[in-house]
């Protein structure tokens, strides 16, 4: 049975979303490359500012140079910042991080098991044995403990990966593209140990264009595009928004009017297909005004915001207006 191990006194299965605390926030951060060759600077990150609450699990999705490694690099501290602040609930320690790079490296020639033992190690960690087992237990990886990193699959090298970088407890785990490169039962493999990072108190902030899998393990994704920080989006969640299909038989003036003051997002030219953004708790009171206005519903469904939908939304519409 996989679990992690809780953070802050927080038991696992105890929380099934984050709570409102803010562990990270990321303030005006901004990142200019450039160097003596070139006159030419590159504004990777213009800036950026977002907040991450305990036990939030986060997509970060942007097209390629939008600057997610950047920013990814800028929190670790592997990069140095040009201006702004990351502050980290901790006293700034920054071993509250964990970090799970695209291309993970390892020693290839050791174990798996030395691999972690090394990093528990290297923490300082009381009982640096007991962590690695542990560690390659809940990563499935127990069986080939005893073998060298070299013979393991991409699939197997990612799950270590994010083991070592759980080795010393973390509060916040970060991983950039994990889903990158890895064929379809690695990447059903990796989703089911992130779904399983749910509700056990620890942060993730994942990094990645694979849409479909960020909407099966976050409950919200920040959008990033050309070092701007485009806007946050909560998706599955309790209060999150979603969209409202409404059909009505009878559309006119009195249903307008009944829709005023609500974001509507489409309308078919007769008027009769609506689509509303809105929230869960919202649509009840929305159906009720439609009806109560004259309006014979014929279908009203509720749409769950899928990544997909939000990406579109805010890039392609961005993509066009340049
Ligand atoms: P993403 O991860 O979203 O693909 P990056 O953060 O890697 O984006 O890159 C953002 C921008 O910064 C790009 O224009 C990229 O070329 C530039 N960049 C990234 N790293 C460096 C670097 N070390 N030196 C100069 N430019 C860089």
């Amino acid at each position: 049975m996989f679990s992690v191990s809780p953070v802050n006194g927080m038991e696992v299965g105890h929380m099934s979303h984050s709570t409102d605390e803010a562990i990270l926030s990321v303030k005006q951060l901004s990142k200019v490359y450039g160097n003596r060759f070139t006159t030419k600077n590159i504004h990777a990150l213009d800036k950026a500012s977002l907040e991450l609450k305990i036990g939030e699990i986060c997509g970060l999705v942007g097209p390629n140079g939008a600057g997610k490694s950047t920013l990814i690099k800028l929190i670790m501290g592997i990069e140095p910042k040009t201006n702004g602040e990351v502050e980290i609930d901790d006293n700034g320690a920054t071993t509250i991080l964990g970090y799970v790079p695209e291309r993970p490296t390892f020693f290839e020639d050791l174990t798996a098991y030395y691999n972690l033992y090394y990093i528990a190690k290297l923490n300082r960690l009381p009982d640096p044995d007991g962590i690695s087992r542990k560690m390659l237990s809940d990563f499935g990886l127990e069986e080939r403990r005893n073998d060298i990193v070299s013979t393991f699959s991409k699939g197997m090298k990612q799950r270590l990966a994010i083991a070592r970088a759980l080795v010393h407890s973390p509060k916040v785990l970060i991983m950039d593209e994990p889903f990158s490169g890895l064929d379809p039962t690695m990447v059903f493999e990796l989703r089911g140990y992130l779904k399983k990072l749910k509700g056990t108190g620890l942060t993730v902030l994942i990094s990645s264009h694979e849409l479909n899998e960020l909407d099966q393990v976050c409950e919200s994704i920040i959008f990033i595009m050309s070092g701007h920080i485009v806007k946050k989006e909560d998706i599955q969640r309790g209060d999150g928004k979603v969209n409202m299909r409404l059909v009505i038989l009878n559309p006119g003036d009195a249903i307008s009017a009944a829709l005023s003051g609500l974001k509507i997002l489409s309308v078919s030219p007769d008027g009769g297909t609506i689509l509303i953004e809105t929230t869960k708790g919202d649509v009840p009171q929305i159906l009720a005004r439609v009806i109560g206005s004259g309006g014979q519903v014929l279908e009203s469904a509720v749409i769950q915001r899928k990544a997909e939908d939000m990406y579109a939304e805010v890039f392609m519409k961005k993509g066009a207006q340049e």
